[in-house]
């Protein structure tokens, strides 16, 4: 019983994990007006995003279907939302701490894994292919040059970024 009401306590509530992360602060301010989907570019072109009904799962403490939804990936940042919403509700810094949190837990869909990788490699998104150094030339471009990814792979190499992007790389082989 005693161990019971321990386990309890110490398992925080969706809501809370989420209020307790940088940009998680506002989500409990939301009162469902729906807002921000009707000023998403992203919502409009697809179904699959709505960030009412994110927050709404995130409110009633599904956690997995937040966590596991590709949806989170697929805002775009513009903060229409957040620059409209009523309630002050900053959606789109809830989203990077959906993210975050998705993140830790291995739920990050392949193609972000890759493009931080080649970040991480390569110092860019977008590989410099043999192609694309044969077409600069001919139209007059200078080669281009490696990156400097010592400052980048500085960042990466603090703890918890390397320790998650590492488990992801691996869940995901
Ligand atoms: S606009 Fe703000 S209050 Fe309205 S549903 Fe979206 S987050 Fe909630
Ligand atoms: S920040 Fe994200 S959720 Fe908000 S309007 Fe832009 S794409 Fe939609």
């Amino acid at each position: 019983m005693e161990g019971k009401s321990r386990t309890r306590l110490e398992t925080p509530r969706f809501y809370e994990e989420v209020t307790r992360r940088l940009g998680g602060e506002t989500l409990t301010l939301c009162y469902q007006c729906g807002t921000c989907a009707s000023s998403c570019p992203v919502a409009k072109i697809t179904k699959r995003f709505n960030p009412r009904t994110i927050i709404k799962n995130a409110l009633l403490g599904n956690r997995e279907e937040v966590l596991t939804d590709e949806a989170i990936w697929l805002c775009c940042s513009c903060f229409n939302c957040q620059e409209r919403c009523p309630q002050g509700v900053e959606i789109a810094d809830l989203i990077f701490a959906f993210r975050n949190i998705a993140l830790t837990e291995g739920y990050v869909p392949k193609a972000f894994v890759d493009m931080a990788s080649a970040i991480r490699h390569d110092g860019r998104v977008v590989p410099i292919t043999k192609f694309v150094m044969q077409r600069r030339e001919k139209i007059g471009l200078p080669p281009v040059t490696d990156t400097g990814v010592y400052a980048l792979n500085k960042i990466f190499s603090l703890p918890s970024f390397d320790k998650d992007e590492v488990r992801v790389e691996e869940e995901q082989q």
